[in-house]
Parts: C-alpha cells; sequence; structure tokens
C-alpha cells in the first residue's frame, strides 16, 4: 500500500506540515511500502516560488524520504483533463447510479460567481465546502436550450460533479477517526472540478493522482476528512476498482486555540533550523504530538530520530481527539 506525501508549496513548512508527513511517513515504512512525494502546485496563484524545494530540503533533513522522482501537479495537465472527459461522458441517473447510458450530465457547466452561492446557501461551518444550492444543475435540467446558448457566448463558468440525491451516503472507515458517513446532497453538494478559471479542482487533481501514482495509503489532517467522501465519490466514478485505506490526524492549533496557519512564522522550518533546532527535536516533538510517546496530555515530549519513531509506531497509538491538538510555540522552544 504505497503512501503519499502532498505537501502545497504555498511557503515554508511549519510543525503541523511535518506532523501530518510523519504520519504518512512512519504508515508507509512501518509496512515497508513505498512512499512517494507529489508537489501539489496546481493553484498556481497559491504557489511561493522555491518554496517546493525548500520543502524537500526540510524533509530530507528531518529523514523523511520518498521513493522516485518527485511528482509535479502543474505537468500533468493532460491527465486531469482526460480524466474529466471520461467523467464527462457519463450520466446520473435518479437514483444517484452512474452509467454511461440515459441520465443527466454527470458534469455540468455552472455560471454562478460565489456571492451567488453565498446568497443561495445555508452558511456552513469551517472547512474547505460551501455547498451548492444546485442552482446551476436545475437550470441545465429546465432550460438546456438558455445552458447552451451562455456556453456559445463563452460565458465564464465552472464545471461540477453531480452528487446523487438526499439519503444517498459515503461510507468509509477511518484509521483514526473510526466509521465515517457522509449524506452526499446534504454534507457535501455538487462539486467544482474545474474551476471557471480554467484550473482543474484540488479535488479531480488529488483522485486522478493517487490513482495513476497507485497510492493507496492515505494520511492528511482532519480537515480533509469531508473531501476524502468527496474523493471517493469521484474515483467510483471513474474506476471499480480500489481499496483504500485512510487516516485523517487530529488537527495542530496553536496556544490560543486556531488552526496552526503558515503565517504562525515562529514554527516553520526556515526559523526553526536557523535557531538550531535539531531533527530530532522536531521528530520527537511530532511523534509525542501523534501519541507515538504516549499520551500527549500527560506526557512531555522527547527527542526521537525516525528509525526509533518507526519502531515506536502504530495506529493504535495515534488517537482521534475531540479537541485538536494545540501547540504552543514557547512550550516547543522549552523542550
Ligand atoms: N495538498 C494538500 C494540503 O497541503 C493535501 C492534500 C492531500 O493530502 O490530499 O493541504
Amino acid at each position: 500500500m504505497p503512501g503519499r506525501f502532498a505537501p502545497t508549496p504555498s511557503g515554508r513548512m511549519h510543525i503541523g506540515n511535518i506532523y501530518a508527513m510523519l504520519g504518512a511517513w512512519l504508515s508507509a515504512r512501518s509496512r515497508n511500502d513505498a512512499i512517494y512525494l507529489r508537489i501539489e502546485d496546481i493553484d498556481k496563484p497559491r504557489v511561493i516560488p522555491g518554496a517546493a524545494d525548500l520543502m524537500m530540503d526540510d524533509l530530507q533533513w528531518l529523514g523523511l524520504d520518498w521513493d522516485g522522482a518527485p511528482i509535479y501537479q502543474s505537468t500533468r495537465h493532460d491527465l486531469y483533463e482526460n480524466a474529466l472527459h471520461t467523467l464527462q461522458n457519463l450520466t446520473i441517473d435518479a437514483s444517484g447510479t452512474v452509467t454511461t447510458g440515459n441520465g443527466t450530465p454527470l458534469i455540468y457547466p455552472c455560471f454562478c460567481s460565489r456571492a451567488d452561492i453565498r446568497a443561495a446557501s445555508a452558511p456552513q461551518e469551517g472547512d474547505r465546502f460551501m455547498i451548492y444550492p444546485g442552482t446551476c444543475r436545475r437550470l441545465a435540467e429546465t432550460h438546456p436550450k438558455e445552458v447552451r446558448a451562455r456556453l456559445a457566448q463563452g460565458r465564464r463558468h465552472s464545471l461540477r460533479i453531480a452528487m446523487p440525491p438526499s439519503n444517498s451516503t459515503i461510507t468509509f472507515e477511518d484509521r483514526v477517526f473510526g466509521h465515517q458517513e457522509f449524506d452526499m446532497a446534504r454534507d457535501i453538494g455538487d462539486s467544482i472540478v474545474r474551476r471557471a478559471d480554467g484550473l482543474f479542482s484540488y479535488q479531480l487533481a488529488v483522485v486522478v493522482d493517487d490513482l495513476a501514482m497507485g497510492v493507496d495509503d492515505i494520511v492528511r489532517g482532519r480537515d480533509l476528512l469531508r473531501s476524502n467522501a468527496l474523493q471517493i465519490w469521484i474515483r467510483q466514478a471513474l474506476t471499480d476498482s480500489a481499496d483504500y485505506s485512510y487516516a485523517h490526524l487530529p488537527l495542530i492549533d496553536n496556544a490560543t486555540g486556531q488552526r496552526l496557519a503558515k503565517r504562525e512564522r515562529s514554527l516553520d522550518m526556515g526559523i526553526l533550523r536557523a535557531h538550531g533546532a535539531t531533527p530530532e527535536r522536531i521528530v520527537g516533538y511530532c511523534a509525542w504530538l501523534l501519541g507515538i510517546q504516549g499520551d500527549p496530555q500527560t506526557t512531555h515530549p522527547q527527542p526521537m530520530s525516525t528509525k526509533e519513531a518507526l519502531a515506536e509506531f502504530n495506529w493504535a497509538k495515534v488517537k482521534a481527539d475531540t479537541a485538536d491538538r494545540t501547540l504552543d510555540p514557547q512550550a516547543f522552544n522549552a523542550y
């Protein structure tokens, strides 16, 4: 079961990224499996020049090695385009079954702006989702001529993948968070696969890449639990295969309870390395956050090599804390 690192090169990595990478690396290496590196530079406006090279340097310095050459999403346009064509040839029937037969197209154009969607949808908490209210899906069903006319006029549009009707669920077992069940229409909604600016969405690219790279061990932050259901839906439309293993990790917060962001500069790898932090201190701290050194609520972190972390690792130690883990820059510096 090969795994992957999938960093977005939008800045220097911080402790929260390393923690997720260590989880992915331990999962793969504890089974003597391969782990690949995919640089998720598909969202060009977010990419910082030079960040991918610094990420690779940081991973190597920490002892988190990977197999083969790194894969850059920015070079894989044709692959995503082909997958989109496959999806565009599919239809979805009233029961939510995806086929090549008659039915409504699985992929449809959406002319809504973000403001339109915000105005028409109930606000959602937290993560990457704004549930789409289905405006253009209804337009495609009731006014197909109007849709054709807009497309002929070259109107700006994204492409969305339709979800099955309400009460259709996707379930999966997460190694950390256990049984997961999502009502696709209610919890996820029709989702963008190609943006209005022509870029393929993260959700499509990740599915296509995981399939193409033969990855089937997914380890990443809990903020992607819901995305995982969407990614399964896209994958099932593209292929019958694939029994994946999933582990979503509790997020790392800072001491004030906010998600640790890249702008939390004091714990980024550049600053840590400049201040003399050793790989063992960083790996040890992340292993402690993962629970590999014992319960992070009751133990103190100890420096550890990647080899030592590997010897101690098993998934049963990684707990689905209801509260995300807190990281206090002062506590890291004091240890
Ligand atoms: N590139 C994504 C991120 O940095 C992770 C994607 C994934 O693991 O699927 O948040």
